[in-house]
Protein backbone atom coordinates (compact mmCIF):
# COMPACT_ATOMS: atom_id res chain seq x y z
CA UNK A 1 0.00 0.00 0.00
CA UNK A 2 0.98 3.12 -0.97
CA UNK A 3 1.75 6.09 1.69
CA UNK A 4 0.75 9.34 1.25
CA UNK A 5 3.71 11.75 0.45
CA UNK A 6 3.48 14.65 2.58
CA UNK A 7 3.71 17.53 0.40
CA UNK A 8 6.88 19.65 2.28
CA UNK A 9 6.56 23.67 3.14
CA UNK A 10 9.81 24.97 3.05
CA UNK A 11 10.96 26.69 5.86
CA UNK A 12 11.43 30.49 5.41
CA UNK A 13 14.77 31.81 5.72
CA UNK A 14 13.54 35.40 6.80
CA UNK A 15 10.00 36.40 7.66
CA UNK A 16 6.71 36.19 9.47
CA UNK A 17 4.72 32.94 10.20
CA UNK A 18 1.25 34.42 11.50
CA UNK A 19 -0.14 31.17 13.38
CA UNK A 20 -3.58 30.65 15.28
CA UNK A 21 -5.49 32.72 13.11
CA UNK A 22 -9.29 31.98 13.04
CA UNK A 23 -10.21 29.66 10.35
CA UNK A 24 -10.67 31.19 7.02
CA UNK A 25 -9.21 34.84 7.70
CA UNK A 26 -6.08 33.79 6.06
CA UNK A 27 -6.82 36.37 3.26
CA UNK A 28 -8.35 39.09 5.92
CA UNK A 29 -4.73 39.04 7.39
CA UNK A 30 -3.26 39.17 3.84
CA UNK A 31 -5.59 41.89 2.51
CA UNK A 32 -4.38 43.89 5.92
CA UNK A 33 -0.68 43.41 4.78
CA UNK A 34 -1.12 44.21 1.50
CA UNK A 35 -0.46 40.80 0.19
CA UNK A 36 -0.09 38.96 -1.89
CA UNK A 37 2.97 41.37 -3.50
CA UNK A 38 5.90 41.08 -5.36
CA UNK A 39 8.45 41.07 -2.76
CA UNK A 40 7.55 38.64 -0.72
CA UNK A 41 6.58 34.90 -0.91
CA UNK A 42 3.57 33.62 0.80
CA UNK A 43 2.19 30.23 2.32
CA UNK A 44 -0.99 30.18 3.47
CA UNK A 45 -2.70 26.86 5.47
CA UNK A 46 -6.72 27.40 5.51
CA UNK A 47 -8.91 24.94 7.53
CA UNK A 48 -5.86 22.69 9.24
CA UNK A 49 -6.92 21.06 12.56
CA UNK A 50 -5.63 22.96 15.14
CA UNK A 51 -5.57 20.71 18.88
CA UNK A 52 -6.49 24.43 20.51
CA UNK A 53 -9.00 26.07 18.27
CA UNK A 54 -10.66 23.37 16.28
CA UNK A 55 -9.21 24.90 12.69
CA UNK A 56 -7.10 27.69 12.10
CA UNK A 57 -5.32 29.48 9.34
CA UNK A 58 -1.75 29.69 9.13
CA UNK A 59 0.32 32.25 6.68
CA UNK A 60 4.01 32.38 6.03
CA UNK A 61 5.44 35.64 5.30
CA UNK A 62 8.66 35.57 2.82
CA UNK A 63 11.73 38.42 3.84
CA UNK A 64 8.69 40.43 5.63
CA UNK A 65 8.12 41.51 9.40
CA UNK A 66 5.29 43.12 10.79
CA UNK A 67 4.69 47.10 12.03
CA UNK A 68 2.81 47.88 15.37
CA UNK A 69 -0.23 48.85 13.81
CA UNK A 70 -0.73 45.69 11.15
CA UNK A 71 -0.41 43.77 14.14
CA UNK A 72 -3.39 46.04 15.98
CA UNK A 73 -5.46 45.47 13.11
CA UNK A 74 -4.75 41.78 12.59
CA UNK A 75 -5.79 41.15 16.78
CA UNK A 76 -9.36 43.01 15.33
CA UNK A 77 -10.33 39.96 13.22
CA UNK A 78 -7.81 37.15 14.70
CA UNK A 79 -7.93 37.85 18.17
CA UNK A 80 -6.08 34.61 18.96
CA UNK A 81 -2.77 35.00 16.65
CA UNK A 82 0.69 34.16 17.10
CA UNK A 83 3.57 35.61 15.63
CA UNK A 84 6.29 34.23 14.85
CA UNK A 85 9.47 36.39 13.60
CA UNK A 86 12.17 33.88 11.64
CA UNK A 87 15.53 35.31 10.70
CA UNK A 88 18.51 33.29 9.23
CA UNK A 89 15.78 29.96 9.76
CA UNK A 90 15.83 30.30 13.53
CA UNK A 91 12.95 31.18 15.54
CA UNK A 92 13.68 35.01 17.38
CA UNK A 93 10.89 35.88 18.74
CA UNK A 94 7.19 34.55 19.58
CA UNK A 95 4.45 36.55 20.46
CA UNK A 96 1.15 37.21 20.68
CA UNK A 97 -1.50 39.57 19.07
CA UNK A 98 -2.96 41.83 21.81
CA UNK A 99 -6.85 42.98 21.17
CA UNK A 100 -6.41 45.83 23.66
CA UNK A 101 -9.87 46.93 25.77
CA UNK A 102 -9.99 49.82 23.58
CA UNK A 103 -9.09 51.03 19.60
CA UNK A 104 -8.29 54.33 19.56
CA UNK A 105 -7.66 56.02 15.93
CA UNK A 106 -7.48 52.66 14.18
CA UNK A 107 -11.40 52.52 12.45
CA UNK A 108 -13.67 54.81 11.52
CA UNK A 109 -17.18 55.41 13.11
CA UNK A 110 -19.84 54.40 10.87
CA UNK A 111 -22.63 56.59 12.34
CA UNK A 112 -22.33 59.87 9.75
CA UNK A 113 -23.83 61.96 12.78
CA UNK A 114 -20.81 60.74 15.37
CA UNK A 115 -18.76 63.61 16.79
CA UNK A 116 -15.89 61.85 15.20
CA UNK A 117 -16.92 62.39 11.87
CA UNK A 118 -17.44 65.84 12.56
CA UNK A 119 -15.26 68.74 11.60
CA UNK A 120 -14.35 68.32 15.02
CA UNK A 121 -10.35 67.11 15.50
CA UNK A 122 -11.77 64.04 17.79
CA UNK A 123 -9.97 60.65 17.09
CA UNK A 124 -11.78 57.31 16.90
CA UNK A 125 -12.31 55.71 20.39
CA UNK A 126 -14.03 52.07 20.90
CA UNK A 127 -14.46 49.34 23.38
CA UNK A 128 -14.64 45.89 22.99
CA UNK A 129 -17.77 44.45 23.77
CA UNK A 130 -17.39 41.18 21.98
CA UNK A 131 -14.33 38.76 21.36
CA UNK A 132 -15.39 35.84 19.14
CA UNK A 133 -16.12 37.44 16.57
CA UNK A 134 -14.83 41.20 17.54
CA UNK A 135 -17.74 43.79 18.03
CA UNK A 136 -16.57 47.29 19.12
CA UNK A 137 -18.92 50.09 20.69
CA UNK A 138 -18.37 53.59 19.97
CA UNK A 139 -17.17 55.49 22.93
CA UNK A 140 -18.73 58.87 21.76
CA UNK A 141 -22.21 57.87 20.12
CA UNK A 142 -22.62 54.04 21.37
CA UNK A 143 -22.99 52.67 17.95
CA UNK A 144 -22.04 49.17 17.49
CA UNK A 145 -19.91 47.78 15.09
CA UNK A 146 -19.70 44.14 14.30
CA UNK A 147 -17.07 42.01 12.28
CA UNK A 148 -17.92 43.05 8.66
CA UNK A 149 -17.92 46.19 8.94
CA UNK A 150 -14.39 46.03 11.00
CA UNK A 151 -13.13 43.76 8.42
CA UNK A 152 -14.15 46.31 5.42
CA UNK A 153 -11.79 48.97 7.02
CA UNK A 154 -8.90 47.29 7.57
ZN1 LIG B 1 -19.49 57.08 16.91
Amino acid sequence: MKTPRELKVKPIRNGTVIDHIRANKALSVLKILGLPSKESAVTIAMNVKSSQMGSKDIVKIEGRELAPKEVDKIALIAPKATINIIRDYELVEKGKVNLLDEINNILKCQNPNCITNTEEPVITRFYIIGKGPVSLRCYYCERIMGENEIESQL
